[in-house]
């Protein structure tokens, strides 16, 4: 129990000192701790892992927390790994230890070493080195009020009595060797490998001038973190004027003074090895002068009235000379003055203008400038361009002295002529009063179109159309008396929707289409279609009843056919044929049978039978050649009465039917 509760009270204090480091950096300083230079925060220590106890040697027997030894055993092993296993007794022994274990040991600092202290009391100190930054070295360390030397950022008592000093400060390498008296610097162990840095290089002019930067570059050489700098004037036995560490790889030391500097360079790796130290000597001189050689001027004259101005230009050869202004200067400024090269005439009389060179070359040159009285112009006037209703003219003022200035001539008026109104007729557009300019054609008051009227018709005469001649419609106008004809053609022609029917009982009425004589068709409404004799077999009539525009009757017939038979039997005879058709009693007066040695039935080699009994339903045909093809069809028909005489109206034929003789 007494063990847990001292492990927990050093490390309430450890905790207390970690959050109060940087105020009490501020705040406490002890009388001793005058090597100090700067502060530097370090990476906090993880005091709760295993290198400040179950690792640490020093954390085992419990009476060693806080010192220097077990501090600086747990930083070395928490930052690089390394355990220093041969370390484990007092401090001043460290530094022989390390180095019969085979360490590599040496009285430089680098980061992540062990500075190890000698003592008069025997025991001596360890810390460990964080950083090195060119000459300023960081060390933490840590150790107990027994020791007396050691001052801290904080400072705690623990209930046991014991007090704990842990903190880390800045110290250049000199005040570190010879911390305090009797307490001297027996070397360093270096815990990590660390290989020189590499060959540097100075990049530098061997001139400068007074009035430029000087800036220098470097090569980084391999393992280089930062470089020592220091700029010294006058080699030999200046003062350094800069002694300085630079990181990157360029920098301006800015203007310097004439003279000789030797600038030294020592490139350090990351744990402050240093590398082989270089120098460069360069020499700062004023920029030399380069000086006017001729000055030329715009004009090497000038007449002048009184009172004007004119400007002067210099031209300063050579075209890079240093400095390039020149001063203006009047012989009698009482007749010219001039200012920045703008002369003005003052009075009658002449002066001479002067340009010099300002840098000192004394090279000049001049203008001469006479001025005479003021002239009074006599103008002229005379009308150069005459003006218009569309265009200004010009009048120009010429004085004898060549002075000349011109005058705008107003427009003149339009001249304008009226466009008298014009009344629309029947057939012929009219228009409004307007007026136009008769010298440019410009519209003064825009005329409107007023559109023809039209006739207006107060007598029409319509001549009908009969079937043998044309008729027309005559408008008249009652304004203007004009007349318009137009025809109406006669009706010409009949067509029918359909010229052929078979009897079936029913009243036949094809549609009926009126064209005229030129082709058009009539309306159905000019005409009235009646129809007789279009139900029974024989030849119907249709009679159109003209009207309207129209007068007159037109007639047309139709045929109603009988219905017609087929061949039932077709028997080859010796030398002939009988046929047998189908009765067909109903309006039926008899039939006609066709035969030919010509499927197409041809005029001269068809022969013809006729039947005119009307209940015959077969016929022999004898005579014939034997074993000849022939082709039969019968057909019906029936006699009918038109315009009194006797007329066989036909059906249509049966079907062909083929036969060859014995
Ligand atoms: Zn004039
Ligand atoms: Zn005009
Ligand atoms: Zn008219």
């Amino acid at each position: 129990m007494k063990k847990a509760k001292r492990i927990f009270t050093i490390l309430m204090a450890l905790i207390v000192f970690i959050s109060s480091m940087a105020a009490s950096d501020i705040t406490v300083k002890a009388a001793e701790e005058t090597q100090e230079t700067d502060y530097k925060s370090i990476s906090e220590p993880n005091w709760y892992g295993g290198a400040y106890s179950t690792n640490n040697p020093f954390a085992w027997s419990n009476q060693y927390y806080g010192q220097c030894t077990w501090y600086a055993w747990g930083r070395a092993y928490e930052l690089t790994g390394v355990a220093l296993n041969e370390c484990t007794g007092n401090a001043a022994k460290w530094y022989n230890a390390a180095k019969n274990a085979g360490r590599s040991v040496g009285s430089t600092p680098k980061a992540n070493s062990i500075a190890v202290f000698g003592t008069s009391a025997g025991y001596g100190h360890v810390g460990y080195v964080e950083a090195v930054n060119g000459d300023t070295v960081t060390l933490s360390e840590s150790n107990n009020s027994a020791y007396g030397k050691v001052t801290t950022g904080y400072v705690n008592s623990l209930a046991e009595g014991i007090t704990y000093y842990c903190g880390a400060h800045n110290f250049s390498s000199s005040k570190l060797k010879n911390r305090y008296s009797g307490e001297w610097l027996i070397g360093y162990i270096y815990l990590v490998n660390d290989p020189d840095p590499g060959s540097l290089s100075i990049y530098a002019k061997t001139t400068y001038y007074t009035d430029e930067d000087v800036t220098v570059s470097w090569n980084t050489p391999a393992n280089t973190a930062s470089y020592g700098f220091t700029l010294r004037y006058n080699p030999k036995s200046g003062d350094d004027l800069i002694d300085h560490y630079v990181t990157g790889n360029s920098y301006n030391i800015g203007k310097l003074g004439t003279g000789n500097y030797r600038l030294w360079m020592k490139p350090y790796s990351a744990n402050g090895t240093g590398g082989k130290a270089v120098y460069v000597d360069f020499s700062v001189t004023n920029r030399p002068v380069t000086y006017v050689t001729g000055i030329t001027l715009n004009q090497s004259s000038l007449s002048l009235k009184v009172g004007q101005t004119a400007t002067l230009t210099a031209s300063v050869q050579p075209g890079n000379a240093t400095n390039k202004n020149v001063t203006w200067t009047s012989s009698n400024s009482g007749v010219v003055s001039v200012s920045n090269g703008t002369v003005k005439a003052v009075s009658v009389g002449s002066a001479t203008v002067t340009a010099k060179a300002a840098d000192g070359s004394g090279k000049t040159a001049s203008c001469k400038v006479t001025v005479t009285k003021t002239h009074t112009h006599q103008y002229a006037a005379k009308v150069t361009k005459a003006a218009t209703c569309k265009e200004e003219g010009i009048k120009t003022y010429t004085c004898s002295c060549g002075s000349i200035y011109t005058e705008k001539i107003a427009k003149t008026a339009h001249k304008v002529v009226k466009d008298a109104a014009i009344a629309a007729t029947c057939t012929t557009a009219g228009r409004t009063e307007g007026s136009h300019c008769s010298v440019c054609g410009t519209v003064i008051t825009p005329t409107t179109v007023i559109p023809a009227k039209g006739h207006t018709i107060t007598r029409t005469v319509t001549v009908k159309a009969t079937t043998q001649k044309d008729g027309s419609i005559t408008k008249t106008c009652g304004v203007c008396g004009a007349t318009e004809k137009t025809a109406i053609y006669r009706p010409a022609q009949i067509a029918l929707a359909k010229k052929s029917y078979t009897y079936n009982g029913q009243e036949q009425k094809p549609s009926v289409v009126l064209w005229d004589s030129k082709g058009n068709q009539i309306g159905t409404t000019n005409y009235t279609v009646a129809y007789s004799n279009n139900r029974n077999v024989g030849r119907a009539k249709i009679t159109v009843t003209l009207s309207g525009n129209y007068f007159g009757t037109l007639t047309k017939t139709f045929n109603i056919c009988p219905s017609k038979t087929e061949i039932v039997k077709l028997t080859r005879k010796s030398k002939g044929f009988q046929v047998k058709w189908k009765k067909q009693s109903n309006q039926t007066s008899g039939y006609e049978i066709q035969y030919s040695d010509n499927s197409k039935f041809s005029k001269n080699r068809t022969k013809r039978v006729d039947i005119s009994k009307k209940t015959a339903v077969s016929k022999d045909v004898k005579k014939l050649k034997a074993k000849k093809k022939y082709y039969v069809r019968v057909r019906t028909y029936k006699k009918v009465k038109v315009n009194g005489k006797t007329t066989k109206i036909y059906s249509g034929w049966s079907k062909v039917k083929m036969v060859v003789t014995k």
